[in-house]
């Protein structure tokens, strides 16, 4: 049976396959992911220009503009504010560099995925939606390396979904410190009490799964 995450995954992946962007708007889109890892914020139009060498900005006005259609990027006004699995402002889970730069993630798993899609080790702080107690996730060889607290899950709540995922999913697919407090925050959150449960190692899987090809 298909878990809920296949179901995101294929989503996810779905949209760009859709897409079917040209080997310039590819590379775009590639461009805009590098950028964001390393500094924590999309390129500008520009930057995007001069990098690739384009003769004018309309190209890439234009390739954001299909790649927000497909729900590859969100804009607000006019600007970039994330691209799965990057987000340019705070959500609650940070992804730390070996170099001690940092990056937000949109949710849970994309945090995961950004290990496999840069090939690079990571440290994940993120906060338990009960309780605000940090934890920490470092991975490491496409492994979990240490997590802490230990019982640490990952929560993934069935909506009805539309539109896109960015702004309807993402804030529901969180960690939670403890099962006890998933049990908790679920009592709470009646609307969002629907939804299935991912261990680390599982939820690590679908990071791979969904991003280990993103810039391939
Ligand atoms: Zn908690």
């Amino acid at each position: 049976m298909k878990r809920l995450m296949d179901r995101i995954g294929e989503t996810v992946k779905g949209h760009i396959a859709e897409a079917k962007l040209s080997p310039l708007e590819d590379e775009i889109r590639k461009y805009i992911l590098r950028e964001f890892a390393k500094n924590g914020r999309p390129p500008s139009p520009k930057e995007i220009m001069g990098e690739l060498g384009l003769s004018s900005v309309d190209t890439v006005h234009q390739t954001i503009e299909k790649l927000q259609k497909f729900d590859i990027i969100m804009r607000k006004n006019d600007e970039i504010i994330s691209a799965y699995p990057f987000s340019a402002t705070e959500t609650r889970h940070k992804v730390i560099f070996e170099d001690g730069h940092e990056v937000y993630a949109l949710c849970a798993t994309d945090a995961l995925g950004i290990h496999f899609m840069l090939d690079k080790s990571i440290t994940i702080l993120s906060s338990c939606p009960e309780c605000e107690k940090e934890m920490r996730i470092v991975v490491k060889g496409g492994k979990i390396n240490s997590c802490n607290p230990e019982g640490t899950i990952e929560f993934v709540s069935d909506k009805d979904r539309g539109g896109c995922t960015a702004e309807t999913l993402c804030p529901f697919i969180n960690f939670f410190c403890a099962r006890e407090h998933l049990e908790e925050w679920r009592k709470k959150n009646p609307e969002f009490k629907y939804g299935e449960i991912y261990s680390l190692d599982e939820a690590l899987e679908y990071g791979k799964a969904i991003f280990g090809d993103f810039l391939k």
